[in-house]
C-alpha cells in the first residue's frame, strides 16, 4: 500500500461516471477556502492574509502546515481560493462558444431566434451530438435579423411540449450583427432596417457599432431558459451558458504555482522567485482593484471601460498568452509570462509530455553506426555510457569478491574496468560512493555499524560472521556499472510493431555511437544516416529473465505479422553471398584458412579441398558448407531463374539445392539468404532454433566479409555503359517510340481517335501515349540490362538483390522514361505550354516531359527541370503519406491498445468483452505457419 495513504475509512467505490462541466460562480466561491484580495503576498516577511500566498490556500513550505486541513507540505495538495472580480470578464475559452450561442438568441429577450417553421431548424433538431447541434441551430438562425413572432400571435394547431409558447413569443427585436475583436464582442445593426420595418417596438436608435462588455453579454445569456440551454447543447445542470463569462476567478494554491526561494536564511523578498502564474495572478488582483476604485469613485463611463479592459487583457492572458492579435503579457524582463494554456499545449505540455510519455531513468541516447563484428543479438555500448548506467545487483556469497572489487574502483574506474556508483544499504540507506572515501578507516567505520543492524539482515547474515569486520555485510544491494553480457532492450521511434524494441547483449565499446549488427537494420527499419536510438537497461531479474526469454533479437527473428523472418543478409554480405556461391570462384588455400579463423567451431579440421590439382582450391559454396546447420535441406531457385530452364543444374546455377547442410548447387541470393518465407534463415531458425540462426547471421557476415574485403568491388561509370549495338537498338526504340506518339497526334487532330470506353478523347489520347512512352522506356532499359555482362558490377548487385533494380539499370544506361505530376505527364503551367522553350499546343513527348536521355548521357534543361518537377512530387508524397499513416496507426493503436489474448484463447478487451473466442479465429500461433508444397498435377 502507498506509504502516503496507509489507511482510508471510506468505503471502496467504483467509479461509474465521469461528468465535465464548468464552474459556476457560486461552486467557485464554496470551493473557496479564502477570498483573495491583496496582489502583495508576503507582509514583513510572513504570507500576508487574503494575499496570494495565504497559508489557507497550502503551503511549499516545509516549516509550515496547512491551515485548513493542518496537513503538512507532502500531504496538502492545497485548496483553491477566490477573486471577486469587479466587473464580469470574458473567458478566452469560451468566448468563442459564447459568440455562438448569443448569435442563436435573441438580443433583447434572450429566445433562440429561429423555430420550427424553420426548415433548417427541424433538421437541426433531429441531431443529437449537442456539438453538431449548436453548430447546424446557428446555421437556422444566423439570417434573423429580429426576433419573430413579437405582436401578431399566429395561433396554431400544433401541439408541442409547450403550447402557449407556440407562437414563439418573440419580442419582435432587431437583432444585432455579433463579432470578436481580440477580447471584444462588437454588435452593429443595420442602418436601413429602420426604415423598412413598421414596427413600433424599435430599439432604441443606437449607435450602428457598439463595444457589448462582457456585463451585457451575461445578462442575455442569465436569460435563456433551461429548455433553450438543452436545444442548444448545453445542460444547464453543468454548463449554463452564462458560467461562460467570469464573475469569480478560482484562485489555484501554491502548490500549483511553487514560487523559489533562493536565500532561505535571509527571508529577505528579493530572494523569492514567484512563479509566472503568481505574477500574472497579482496583476489581475491590482487591475480589479484599480477597476474597483474607479466604479466607487463615479469615474466617468470611458475611463471605467478603460480600466475594464485591461482587467479583461490580464484575465485572458492569465490563461493563454499567444492569443492571436494580442500583445504578449510580459514580466519587467520583457519575458511573455507562461499562461495555464501554454503549460498544458503541444508536445512538452502536461499532457502530451507528462501524463502521455515520460522521460525515463537507466536509458541513453545516441547516433548508431554499424559493426559487422558483432552479433545480431549483441549491441556495442560506449563506455561514457556503460559508466553512467547501473544495475542494482544484490550481494549475495557468490558475487561478494566481484562487487567488492566494483565498489573499490567505485563511479571513476580505471580504463577498461567498470565499478559502481552506489551501495544501498539493508536499511534502505543509499551511499553514494562519489563521497565516500577510500580509506580504509572510512571502511572500518562502516563495519561496525553492521552489528547494529544484523538483526534484520537475511541471507547474508552468514556472510557477517565470517567477514565480520569487513563493510560489503552491510550492503543489500550495489548500483554497479553496466558489463558486458548485460541484457537491455534497444529501441527506435517510430515504435510500429514489437521488433522496434528487442533485447540485447551490450560489449563495451569506444567511442560514442551503438554499435549494432547490419542484419537488425530492417526490424528497426534503421540506417546509419544520423539515425538515433534509445537503450533501457532492465532493473530487476525479473525484467531480464523476460528480456532474455521473449525480447531477444534471435526469438523475434521470425515475425507473427506474415509468418517470415524480418531478418536476413543485407548489403555487401548479400552481394558477397551471390559472388562467392558463383559456379567460378574457386578460393586459395591462404585465404581459405583465414577464412576459417572467423568460424567459431572450426576445430582445426580443414575440409577437403574440391580441386586438388595444380594446386588446391575450395568453391565458395564449401564456406557455406561449413555454416549450415547439418539437419538443413533446402530447394529454391535463385532470383534470375527462368522457368523455361529446367533440371537440377541449369545453365545459369539458379536452381539452390542444399542437403544435410551441404550446398550441392545454386547461387545464393535474396530469395534464399533474405527475409522470405521459406528463406535458409526462416528454415534453420524453425529447424534448428533461434541461436542457430543468430550463428548462421553472423558466420555468413564474418566470412564472406573476410572473402569480399580480399577480392574487392566496386562500381563505376563502366558498369552503365552498354554496347554500340545496343545503343543504336536503344535509340531506334526511342525514335519509334517518338514517331507513334507523333501518328496519335496527327490520328486525334485529325478526330479519328477512337475513345476509350469510359474515357474522354484527351484522356484516351493521353493514356495511348504515355502506354506507348512507357512501353518504349521499358523495351530500351530491357535491352540495356541484356547487353550487359555477367562481370557488369551493377548487375551483380541486382542479381544478388542488395541495391538497385531493373528501373534503376535502364535509367541509367537507357532512357530515364516519362516524368509525371499528379500521374499525368507534365501540365501546361505557362500559357498552352510547359516551358517558353517549346511552341504553343505541342503535345509531342519532349514538350510534356519525357526524359529521352539516360543518366549517363545526362539531361538537357528541359528535361533536367521536368525531371525535377516530378521528383518534387516525390518528396512531398513520402512526406505527407507517412504523417498520414503514421497517424492513423496512432489511433488505431490506442483504439485496440486494451485488447489482448488471455490464457483460455479468447481475445479481450479491458472490460473482459470478447472480442474473438478463439484468437485469430483459428488459434494459431502465426509464428509456426509455413506454407508447404505438395506434389500435384500442374494444369
Ligand atoms: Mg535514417
Ligand atoms: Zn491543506
Ligand atoms: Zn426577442
Amino acid at each position: 500500500m502507498d506509504l502516503r495513504f496507509p489507511f482510508s475509512p471510506a468505503e471502496v467505490a467504483k467509479v461509474r461516471m465521469v461528468q465535465f462541466g464548468i464552474l459556476s460562480p457560486d461552486e467557485i466561491r464554496q470551493m473557496s477556502v479564502v477570498h483573495i484580495e491583496h496582489s502583495e503576498t508576503t507582509e514583513r516577511g510572513k504570507p500576508k492574509v487574503g494575499g496570494l500566498s495565504d497559508t489557507r490556500l497550502g503551503t511549499i513550505d516545509r516549516k509550515m502546515k496547512c491551515e485548513t486541513c493542518t496537513a503538512n507540505m507532502a500531504e496538502c495538495p492545497g485548496h483553491f481560493g477566490h477573486l471577486e472580480l469587479a466587473k464580469p470578464m470574458f473567458h478566452i475559452g469560451f468566448i468563442k462558444t459564447v459568440l455562438s450561442i448569443m448569435r442563436c438568441v435573441c438580443f433583447n429577450c434572450s429566445k433562440v431566434l429561429a423555430d420550427e417553421e424553420d426548415h433548417k431548424f427541424k433538421q437541426a433538431l433531429k441531431i443529437k451530438n449537442p456539438k453538431n447541434r449548436l453548430k447546424k441551430i446557428l446555421d437556422a438562425c444566423k439570417n434573423k435579423t429580429k426576433c419573430e413572432g413579437g405582436d401578431e400571435i399566429d395561433v396554431q394547431g400544433q401541439d408541442t411540449e409547450e403550447p402557449i409558447k407556440k407562437s414563439r413569443g418573440g419580442c419582435g427585436a432587431q437583432q444585432p450583427k455579433l463579432s470578436i475583436d481580440g477580447m471584444k464582442m462588437i454588435a452593429e445593426y443595420k442602418a436601413q432596417r429602420k426604415k423598412n420595418d413598421d414596427q413600433e417596438q424599435l430599439p432604441e436608435p443606437v449607435e450602428r457599432k457598439q463595444t457589448l462588455t462582457a456585463e451585457r453579454v451575461l445578462s442575455v445569456l442569465k436569460r435563456i431558459s433551461d429548455e433553450d440551454c438543452q436545444l442548444l447543447g448545453l445542460n444547464p445542470k453543468y454548463a449554463r451558458p452564462d458560467w461562460m463569462i467570469l464573475q469569480v476567478l478560482p484562485i489555484p494554491p501554491p502548490p500549483v504555482r511553487p514560487s523559489v526561494m533562493m536565500d532561505t536564511s535571509s527571508r529577505s523578498e528579493a530572494s523569492i522567485f514567484y512563479d509566472d502564474l503568481t505574477h500574472a495572478l497579482a496583476m489581475i488582483i491590482r487591475h480589479n482593484e484599480n477597476l474597483r476604485r474607479q466604479e466607487r469613485n463615479g469615474s466617468p463611463a470611458h475611463i471605467i471601460s478603460e480600466f475594464a479592459q485591461l482587467l479583461q487583457f490580464h484575465v485572458a492572458t492569465y490563461f493563454d498568452n499567444e492569443l492571436p492579435g494580442l500583445p504578449r503579457a510580459t514580466q519587467r524582463s520583457g519575458r511573455p509570462i507562461k499562461s495555464i494554456c501554454s503549460r498544458l499545449k503541444a508536445k512538452e505540455g502536461r499532457i502530451r509530455g507528462n501524463l502521455m510519455g515520460k522521460r525515463v531513468d537507466f536509458s541513453a541516447r545516441t547516433v548508431i553506426t554499424p559493426d559487422p563484428n558483432i552479433n545480431i543479438d549483441q549491441l556495442g555500448v560506449p563506455w561514457s555510457i556503460a559508466l553512467n548506467l547501473t544495475y542494482p545487483e544484490t550481494v549475495t556469497p557468490y558475487n561478494i569478491e566481484r562487487l567488492k572489487e566494483l565498489v573499490e574502483y567505485g563511479p571513476h574506474p580505471p580504463p577498461g574496468k567498470t565499478g559502481a556508483k552506489y551501495i544501498i544499504r539493508d536499511d534502505g540507506q543509499r551511499l553514494d560512493l562519489r563521497y565516500l572515501k577510500k580509506s580504509s578507516d572510512h571502511h572500518l567505520e562502516l563495519g561496525y555499524k553492521a552489528h547494529s543492524f544484523s538483526q534484520n539482515i537475511f541471507n547474508w547474515t552468514l556472510l557477517c560472521c565470517s567477514l565480520c569486520f569487513n563493510y560489503p555485510n552491510l550492503w543489500l544491494q550495489v548500483e554497479r556499472h553496466l558489463n558486458d553480457g548485460d541484457y537491455v532492450l534497444f529501441n527506435r521511434q517510430p515504435s510500429l510493431h514489437k521488433m522496434s524494441i528487442m533485447g540485447h547483449r551490450i560489449r563495451i565499446m569506444p567511442y560514442s555511437t551503438f554499435r549494432l549488427n547490419l542484419s537488425v537494420t530492417s526490424p528497426y527499419n534503421a540506417d546509419f544516416d544520423g539515425d538515433e536510438m534509445n537503450m533501457h537497461v532492465p532493473q530487476s531479474f525479473e525484467t531480464r529473465a523476460e528480456v532474455a526469454e521473449l525480447m531477444m533479437v534471435p526469438k523475434c527473428i521470425v515475425s507473427p505479422q506474415s509468418n517470415r523472418p524480418v531478418m536476413g543478409i543485407v548489403q555487401d554480405t548479400l552481394l558477397g553471398c551471390r559472388k562467392i556461391t558463383k559456379r567460378d570462384t574457386f578460393i586459395e588455400k591462404d585465404v581459405f584458412m583465414n577464412i576459417l579463423m572467423w568460424w567459431e567451431d572450426f576445430d582445426g579440421k580443414v575440409p577437403a579441398p574440391t580441386i586438388l590439382k595444380p594446386r588446391p582450391l575450395w568453391t565458395g559454396k564449401q564456406v557455406f558448407n561449413l555454416i549450415i546447420p547439418k539437419q538443413i535441406n533446402l530447394m529454391r531457385t535463385s532470383a534470375w531463374h527462368s522457368e523455361s530452364e529446367t533440371g537440377f543444374i541449369t545453365p545459369g546455377d539458379t536452381q539452390v539445392r542444399i542437403e544435410k547442410g551441404e550446398v550441392l548447387s545454386g547461387t545464393l541470393c535474396k530469395k534464399a539468404l533474405g527475409s522470405s518465407a521459406g528463406s535458409l534463415i526462416h528454415v534453420i531458425w524453425e529447424e534448428v532454433g533461434p541461436d542457430a540462426a543468430r550463428k548462421f547471421l553472423g558466420h555468413t557476415q564474418w566470412l564472406v566479409n573476410y572473402w569480399l574485403l580480399q577480392n574487392a568491388f566496386s562500381m563505376g561509370i563502366g558498369d552503365t555503359i552498354a554496347d554500340a549495338a545496343t545503343m543504336e537498338k536503344i535509340n531506334e526504340t526511342i525514335s519509334k517510340a517518338k514517331e507513334d506518339v507523333k501518328q496519335l497526334i496527327i490520328k486525334a487532330q485529325n478526330k479519328d481517335l477512337e475513345p476509350e470506353p469510359g474515357r474522354t478523347m484527351m484522356d484516351s489520347f493521353e493514356n495511348k501515349v504515355n502506354q506507348v512512352l512507357n512501353k518504349a522506356r521499358d523495351d530500351a532499359g530491357n535491352s540495356a540490362q541484356k547487353s550487359l555482362s555477367e562481370s557488369n558490377n551493377l548487375k551483380a548487385m541486382v542479381t544478388a538483390g542488395s541495391k538497385g533494380s531493373f528501373i534503376n539499370i535502364s535509367q541509367m544506361t537507357a532512357c530515364v522514361g516519362q516524368q509525371n505530376v499528379e500521374g499525368k505527364r507534365i501540365p501546361y503551367g505557362f500559357v498552352d505550354r510547359t516551358l517558353p522553350h517549346f511552341t504553343k499546343d505541342d503535345f509531342g513527348p519532349e514538350s510534356r516531359g519525357f526524359v529521352e536521355n539516360s543518366y549517363l548521357r545526362g539531361l538537357t534543361p528541359q528535361e533536367f527541370f521536368f525531371h525535377a518537377m516530378g521528383g518534387r512530387e516525390g518528396l512531398i508524397d513520402t512526406a505527407v503519406k507517412t504523417s498520414e499513416t503514421g497517424y492513423i496507426q496512432r489511433r488505431l493503436v490506442k483504439a485496440m491498445e486494451d485488447i489482448m489474448v488471455k490464457y483460455d484463447g479468447t481475445v479481450r478487451n479491458s472490460l473482459g468483452d470478447v472480442i474473438q473466442f478463439l484468437y485469430g479465429e483459428d488459434g494459431m500461433d502465426a509464428v509456426w505457419i509455413e506454407s508447404q508444397k505438395l506434389d500435384s498435377l500442374k494444369m
